[in-house]
């Protein structure tokens, strides 16, 4: 059967196997995620949820959550999970967007909601959380714990998950049960995925990465995994001794070298460590590797698309690289304009066909026109190929600099000042420029405050780069304003820096 449910059930393990762990030590088995599904499918199907309809949630991260979103699947009705940051206002947005039947929602929010979600027209309206508080998981509970999964195709809806808003107005991708399943299942091969397997899980649910990605491959591996409500690195250090995979957006790789509790001994066990969502620098990669001995594995991804490129389990994996397509994924790099393929070694636009690739936009039909090329996704990331077949991105198109008519790609220079010893991380930003159209602006973290200015650094790098490409201006700051999944927020530091040539 082609409902993402069915195809993940089926390759269950043995119904006193393990599923979930919690920090408390609370242990969650397959058997009891099948029975749990089940009665929070019958109470959709109670609170007259019907096949095709949203439920939309945003909760904190707890099992209960990764229940409701099997359980929707399963009753063939369309998840869409919410960021646990969105205020009422961003939620009101949402709602009338998407048109949920049911909105799920934190007990302790539900005053503040309540009025949000009615003026959106939602019927219903449910809380849970993970001490199993809320009236959901309590009505739920009194459900039979059999549920016949309903039948789905294909590309009928499973989910639609708002991207991450990092260029813009935040986007609902449909996602279908296929888009899925097939991801899940070439993960798990690329990615040596068993049964033995024990995913240590702090990345937050309500984004592709830490839903799909992790939860997903655990399940279609039948693996379990180490369930923390967020990342800290003292708990993930606490935890890594019972696991074997660990996925992470690359500040949590930052934040783990922090600690001097890193290294070789920790992780001397683990089998994998992988990256996604924002580049991981290639510093951070060589860090890691020096301290652990463990090479990160980087791969590229995006909520439209599931995952696209990975570096290789068994090979070298590249630093400052995503790898290859994954099998069955088609990946190509055209010209801007012409949308004619390149050779490899030409930057272009990342283009993605395959059964990963999701169908449109919720709401937004007429965006297909602009937003698919001859069968192909346009992705907005402009990438190169190396002469091993090897993708690179080298930034998003939005992101381009034009100075002096010339391209200059942020992440060429990133890379030079990130290997600088002094420095801790940097983003290259264009500023609006009298004479050039744009100037080339870096701002940069350093390890620590008064080891480097700006001239130090620029002198530093300067024999590296093309006259046009180096920074007309470096500014030193403390921290990069970045979102919950970690990508640094470039629209907000070009508002930042806007009038510096001014
Ligand atoms: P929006 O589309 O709303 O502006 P977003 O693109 O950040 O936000 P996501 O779908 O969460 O939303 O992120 C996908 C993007 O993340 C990709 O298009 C790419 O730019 C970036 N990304 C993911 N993995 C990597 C990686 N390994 N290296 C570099 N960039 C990555
Ligand atoms: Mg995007």
């Amino acid at each position: 059967m082609a409902n993402l449910y069915a195809r993940l059930a089926a390759c269950f393990p043995a119904d006193d196997a393990k599923f979930a762990v919690l920090p408390e030590g609370a242990v969650v088995t397959y058997g009891e995620l099948d029975d749990r599904t089940a009665r929070f499918s019958n109470q959709l199907r109670a609170l007259g949820v019907q096949i095709g309809d949203r439920v939309a949630v945003q909760t904190e991260k707890s099992l209960d959550m990764v229940v409701l979103y099997l359980a929707t699947v399963r009753a063939g009705a369309v998840f869409l999970p919410l960021n646990t940051a969105y205020t009422a206002s961003e939620l009101g947005y949402f709602l009338n967007d998407a048109e949920p039947a049911l909105f799920v929602c934190d007990p302790a929010r539900l005053e503040e909601l309540r009025t949000v979600a009615a003026a959106a027209g939602v019927r219903a309206i449910e809380t849970l959380d993970d001490a199993g508080n809320g009236s959901f998981g309590r009505k739920a509970g009194a459900q039979p714990d059999r549920f016949a999964t309903v039948a789905r195709d294909d590309g009928d809806l499973a989910a639609i998950l708002y991207t991450s808003g990092t260029t813009g107005r935040s986007k609902g991708a449909m996602i279908s049960h296929d888009n899925l399943a097939s991801n899940a299942f070439t993960l798990v091969d690329a990615w040596r995925f068993t049964r033995d397997d024990v995913l240590l899980h702090a990345l937050p649910i309500f984004h592709t990465h830490g839903l799909f990605v992790a939860i997903n491959t655990v399940i279609a591996a039948g693996a379990s995994m180490r369930f923390l409500p967020r990342f800290d690195a003292a708990s993930v250090i606490a935890q890594l001794p019972g696991a074997t995979v660990m996925m992470g957006v690359p500040t949590f790789y930052t934040r783990l070298l922090d600690s001097p509790l890193l290294d070789r001994d920790l992780t001397s066990h683990m089998r994998l460590f992988i990256s996604g969502s924002a580049p991981l620098s290639a510093d951070v990669h060589r860090a890691f590797l020096e301290r652990t001995g463990h090479a990160i594995l980087e791969r590229y991804g995006m909520t439209e698309t599931n995952m696209i490129t990975s570096n290789p389990y068994d090979g070298a994996r590249r630093a400052g690289t995503v790898g290859h397509a994954l099998p069955g994924v088609s990946v190509r790099i055209v010209d801007l304009e012409t949308g004619i393929a390149l050779s490899d070694g030409d930057i272009g636009m990342i283009e993605v066909a395959g059964p990963n690739v999701f169908s449109g936009y919720w709401q937004q039909p007429e965006r297909r026109a602009t937003d698919f090329r001859n069968g192909y996704f346009i992705t907005g990331d402009l990438g190169v190929v190396d002469d091993q077949g090897y993708v690179a991105i080298v930034g998003r198109d939005k992101d381009l600099i034009i100075t002096g008519g010339f391209n200059v790609y942020p992440a060429e220079i990133e890379a030079l000042l990130d290997a600088l010893p002094e420095v801790r991380e940097s983003a290259v930003i264009g500023a609006p420029h009298p004479d050039l159209g744009e100037g080339v602006v870096a701002v940069v973290v350093l390890e620590s405050p008064g080891t480097a200015d700006a001239a130090s650094l620029l002198g530093a790098i300067q024999d590296k780069l093309a006259r046009f490409k180096q920074p007309r201006r470096l500014v030193l700051v403390d921290a990069l304003p970045r979102n919950a999944m970690a990508k640094i927020q470039k629209a907000q530091l070009r508002a930042e820096y806007r009038d510096i040539f001014a």
